[in-house]
């Protein structure tokens, strides 16, 4: 199961976060992807079902946010403008607007068709394997 981890901190260097989750946990978590940068750290970890509660938990006493995978597209929050073109062409309704007019993503829904790709012109929209 794949799970989006995300921790937003000042301190992101300083704790390795990820390494004592593998350490109290036992679990053989793989890192997919990774994206970090001064503040922000995003990890898409593949993580074995028996331990996927117990990983999540440990995550989360740590001030992660975790967020599960069902279906498998990435969504870069940072280029996305907003503009709608991936809810046009979406045929399972992944992407809707919220009232604030801003992107929303039903992950657990999507086929990768990969036609959203092919739409955001700001290239916020990946596959994620
Ligand atoms: S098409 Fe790309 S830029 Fe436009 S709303 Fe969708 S993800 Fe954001
Ligand atoms: S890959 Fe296809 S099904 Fe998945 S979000 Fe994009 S358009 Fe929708």
């Amino acid at each position: 199961m794949k799970l989006l981890v995300r921790r937003c901190s000042s301190d992101l260097h300083e704790t390795p976060y990820t390494a004592e989750v593998i350490l109290e946990t036992g679990a053989k978590i793989n890192i997919d992807r990774a994206y970090v940068d001064a503040v922000r750290a995003d990890l898409i970890i593949d993580v074995p079902s028996d331990k996927l509660e117990q990983v999540t938990e440990h995550f989360k006493q740590k001030g992660v946010e975790v967020r599960r995978l069902m279906k498998l597209i990435a969504w870069d929050e940072e280029r996305c403008i907003h503009c709608g073109a991936c809810i046009s062409v979406c045929p399972v309704g992944v992407f809707t607007f919220d009232q604030a007019w801003t992107i929303h993503l039903e992950e657990e829904k999507c086929i990768q068709c990969d036609v959203c790709k092919k739409a955001c012109p700001l290239n916020a929209l990946a596959s994620v394997d």
